[in-house]
């Protein structure tokens, strides 16, 4: 598989926010978002059988599979998830959920964090009714994020529990994470830091 890299870390932001775990980083992207603060470049290149070694002696026994977009590569995607959960490992993926994830695939994920792009072809029915995914939504300025009005009309339909905002920014000081805290509580929804961009950590 194409990646970017392979490391341990704590996860900053959405529903595992402060929950260490492997991150299996995979490189390339189907969308050019303005300020997209990932390397999208292949520096590594593992198979499937290496990344389950890898992984099966983690101590956690949690793995995120994010990117880039994880899903350009599914086929191996499938057999890496597949070789996950025969492991007994703990999956979460993160994707931008413009292609879709097989059921027998997403049914052996733990979490899947969608992130629409405003303006992307995410088929947002698909995801927003399956009951292990959570749908994470930019508030900010560039084109690719939403806009309050935005979310306030599109998140009358989800489900609350499983919707969270997160503001735009890589600074360490997500001088617009208040704009987001803000929405959130107005909204009912949960709120997302970037806790690796305030701490700076990857
Ligand atoms: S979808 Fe994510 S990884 Fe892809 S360009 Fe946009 S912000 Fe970057």
């Amino acid at each position: 598989m194409r990646l970017i890299e392979v490391f341990r870390s704590i996860q900053g932001e959405g529903p595992a926010m402060g929950r260490p775990a492997l991150f299996i980083r995979l490189s390339g992207c189907n969308l050019r978002c303005e300020g997209c603060d990932t390397d999208l470049k292949p520096s590594l290149d593992l198979s499937v059988r290496e990344l389950l070694e890898r992984a099966e002696g983690e101590e956690r026994r949690r793995v995120i599979i994010t990117g880039g977009e994880p899903t350009l590569q599914m086929d191996e995607l499938g057999d890496l998830i597949g070789g996950l959960h025969r492991l007994g490992l703990e999956i979460h993926i993160e994707s931008n959920g413009t292609n879709i994830i097989p059921q027998e695939t997403l049914e052996r994920i733990h979490c899947a964090v969608i992130s629409p792009k405003r303006g992307s072809n995410c088929n947002l029915p698909f995801w927003a009714c399956k009951s292990n995914v959570h749908l994470k939504f930019v508030l900010g300025k560039p084109d690719w994020c939403w806009r309050d009005e935005e979310l306030t009309e599109l998140i009358s339909t989800l489900d609350r529990e499983r919707v969270w905002i997160m503001a735009y920014g890589a600074e360490q000081g997500m001088k617009n994470a208040i704009d987001a805290w803000n929405l959130a509580l107005r909204l009912g929804v949960n709120y997302s830091d970037r806790l690796h961009i305030r701490l700076r950590q990857r």
